[in-house]
């Protein structure tokens, strides 16, 4: 590889590094994906609108700003799709509706869990707060999104000496020892005030909100010959991002292009803009239907469909290869990672496997696999689940990373180029 290839690549992870810091919850990677989409000639599509896209048009759908489907037509116009899906959300604690719990000396927030994370990641760092608020406008409901992008809170450990089990797996009660501390009950100001100054509202006119704790801590790239990055949120913003890269750099050929970034991967999917909703199938069938297809050539199309569900992999522990299956290990850096399970938590079969095994190929990006131990349940992710409602050959793949779900995860710097060109293959594919 030349050194302007290197640099390209490095320029790449740069860019994605950059996102992820721009995108703290899935409200945020949303408005992202929607401004680098038009900025490539992309046009909305509101799901309340009649649709007319054309042949050779470029579309997206936001549904309830945290989920978003782009498409593009080919110049022959209604065709068979190919489709890649990832999730822009992330595990973290969600404020809850009355959050401030103001006691004789602290002020605290009052957060529950979203999603499965490593707990004691969390702690003992700065924090801050995004989301989304719902203000009054005159009659009506308007969205505002918020990022107060300062450290405001901190969930301190005990110290060692009053909790000698800390380093004995301790167990973490997220009602008492999760509280993230925010100031001292002195003082008058509250967050709320500090949140609707960010956002340029007032205070009374936030009727509701959907507000979640985020990392602040900048990305790294580190290593031997800087060999890895870490930042927050790589679970699943990387291949969400590598998704809607590819699509953008791709041209429709023969086949209708889509891009999904599903919101509540992390908390089973099963929501109004998660991969177990409407949102896929509503999609591909208004846009056929838009495109002249009758309901019989859109089931004959989604027949003939392909689906890649990328979500990221686990990579084989520096420190504990006793928890990962001798024969099906993965690691960073060494290409893109296909993911199977005899319980159909993974989609791959045979035949999807070696599909995708063959684009990788023509795209020279290396292929590995994956299995869990057979004693240990492992994950789920959302292809399976977006199959019970749009059912197609699919794959599941992702990258292998380091600390899934800690507040600050670990990848390699390679891996990111290797997926965005295996997606640019698929996007590319001519029959
Ligand atoms: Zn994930």
């Amino acid at each position: 590889m030349d050194e302007t290839e290197e640099e390209s690549k490095m320029d790449r992870l740069e860019q994605f590094l950059a996102f992820t810091e721009q995108a703290p919850t899935a409200f945020h990677a949303t408005a992202c994906f929607r401004n680098l989409l038009m900025e490539k000639g992309f046009r909305e599509l509101k799901e309340t609108d009649p649709w007319l896209p054309e042949a050779g048009g470029k579309y997206f759908v936001v549904r309830n700003d945290a989920a978003l489907i782009a498409f593009e037509v080919p110049e022959t116009g209604f065709a068979p799709f190919r489709i890649a899906a990832a999730h822009g959300d992330s595990p973290t604690f969600r404020l809850k509706e009355r959050f401030e719990d103001r006691g004789k000396v602290y002020v605290r927030l009052n957060v529950e869990k979203y999603g499965g994370m490593i707990m004691s990641s969390w702690l003992d760092r700065p924090l801050s707060v995004a989301g989304r608020l719902a203000v009054r406008e005159g009659k009506h409901v308007g969205i505002r999104l918020v990022c107060l992008d300062r450290d405001a809170v901190l969930i301190p450990n005990l110290p060692i000496h009053v909790n000698r089990e800390v380093n004995n797996g301790y167990k973490y009660d997220p009602q008492t020892d999760l509280m993230p501390l925010y100031g001292t009950a002195e003082n008058p100001g509250c967050l709320m005030d500090e949140i609707a100054q960010a956002a340029g509202v007032k205070k009374e006119d936030i009727l509701s909100h959907d507000l979640f704790l985020y990392n602040r801590e900048r990305p790294a790239v580190w290593g031997q010959e800087n060999a890895f990055f870490s930042c927050a949120r790589i679970d699943d913003l990387e291949c969400a991002w590598a998704a809607v890269t590819a699509l953008t750099e791709s041209a429709a050929k023969n086949a209708i292009n889509v891009c999904a970034v599903f919101d509540h991967e992390e908390v089973g999917s099963a929501s109004r803009q998660g991969a177990d909703s409407s949102f896929l199938s509503d999609t591909l069938t208004r846009a056929g239907r838009a495109l002249g297809a009758s309901d019989c050539e859109i089931r004959a199309a989604v027949a003939g469909s392909f689906m890649v569900s990328a979500d990221n992999a686990h990579a084989l522990h520096p420190n504990h290869p006793e928890f990962f299956d001798a024969q099906n290990q993965v690691f960073m850096n060494q290409g893109v990672v296909i993911k199977h399970h005899a319980g159909q938590k993974y989609t791959t079969d045979a035949v999807s496997s070696a599909r995708f095994t063959l684009l990788c190929e023509q795209a020279g990006v290396p292929v590995q696999h994956f299995a869990n131990r057979s004693d240990q349940p492992g994950g789920s992710t959302l292809g399976n689940i977006a199959n019970t409602h749009v059912s197609m050959e699919t794959v599941d793949i992702g990258l292998a990373q380091l600390a899934m779900h800690s507040v600050y995860e670990t990848a390699g710097t390679k891996d990111l180029d290797f997926l965005i060109r295996a997606l640019s293959a698929l996007y590319s594919l001519s029959d």
